[in-house]
């Protein structure tokens, strides 16, 4: 067993990928790039090796890297994550910053986030749009937990409140109401594949047996009208084969201005409609 930080860092990436690798010493050594570059020598405690030893071969198992690391960035911010949480996907930033289109004429609009998770999207909406007053809903408490430290940590004021969808928020209206829900078919084979065991299978599928995946997005949008204000919008992430069950959806409770709007790898990933 090697000592050094230079050392580690080659030995790890024998099994695991060299990035993956470089980052996973970093955050155990608690140094730079820069740091293991101009000083391999650096040496670490014993109590580091062993850390670094369990992160390498829970990577090597297949753990997602923000998990090890308990960081992912969103939007251009650092997010704690924990496995009781989703980890942030890149295609939900573009939920963001069509939300934050909508909102742009409201001098102070009232936002609701339904299964906030780690809080991503609560807590960037508060932040891109200070005066913009943000509930987020979870019905994890150990998730609601991690979005409360998240935004303590980045400055955020978000109201985050325990329950399940529309329920900690009866009687209240919004000028928008933004999702991103789990919709995963529970027969998806995917759901077996690129890290997701490790993620809350809550967080992912509704869990209905031979179902479509969109238990929860029929939810949302059949209780979405007596939530939003006249004009308030609804936006929601979806799987890449559900644009056009959405829209129906939408139109079925007469939404205007239906639209869904391809991800940056041109799928179809997210729906809305105006009141
Ligand atoms: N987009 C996620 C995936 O990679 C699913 C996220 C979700 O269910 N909300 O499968």
């Amino acid at each position: 067993m090697t000592h050094a930080i230079g050392e580690a860092w080659l030995a790890a990436q024998q099994r695991i990928d060299r990035l993956d690798a470089r980052l996973l010493v970093q955050h155990v050594a608690g140094c730079s790039h820069a740091d293991l570059i101009a000083r391999p020598e650096k040496p670490l405690t014993l109590e580091q090796l062993s850390w670094l030893e369990s992160l390498v071969t829970r990577r090597a198992e297949g753990e997602p890297l923000a998990y090890l690391l308990e960081s992912a960035e969103f939007y251009g911010r650092s997010f704690t994550v924990s496995p009781a949480v989703l980890i942030p996907r890149p295609e939900t930033e573009e939920l963001v910053a069509l939300a934050l289109d909508r909102l742009a004429g409201i001098p102070a609009p009232r936002v609701l986030d339904l299964g906030t998770g780690s809080g991503i999207i609560a807590i960037t909406l508060a932040l891109e749009k200070p005066a913009a007053r943000v509930t987020a809903v979870d019905i994890s408490p150990a998730a609601l937990e991690v979005a409360r430290g998240n935004a303590e940590r980045l400055g955020a004021r978000v109201d985050f409140r325990p329950g399940s969808w529309f329920g900690p928020v009866a009687g209240e209206r919004f000028d928008l109401v933004v999702s991103n829900p789990p919709y995963v078919a529970q027969g998806d084979p995917h759901l077996e594949m690129n890290g997701l065991p490790f993620e809350p299978r809550g967080a992912l599928t509704d869990g209905v047996a031979q179902g479509d995946g969109l238990a929860y997005i029929r939810a949302i949008v059949a209780g979405a009208p007596d939530h939003l204000a006249p004009g308030g919008w609804l936006l929601f992430e979806h799987g890449y084969d559900q644009g056009e069950k959405s829209r129906n959806l939408l139109q079925a409770k007469q939404f205007k201005c239906i639209l869904t709007q391809p991800d940056l790898a041109g799928i179809d990933r997210i729906s809305g409609g105006r009141l």
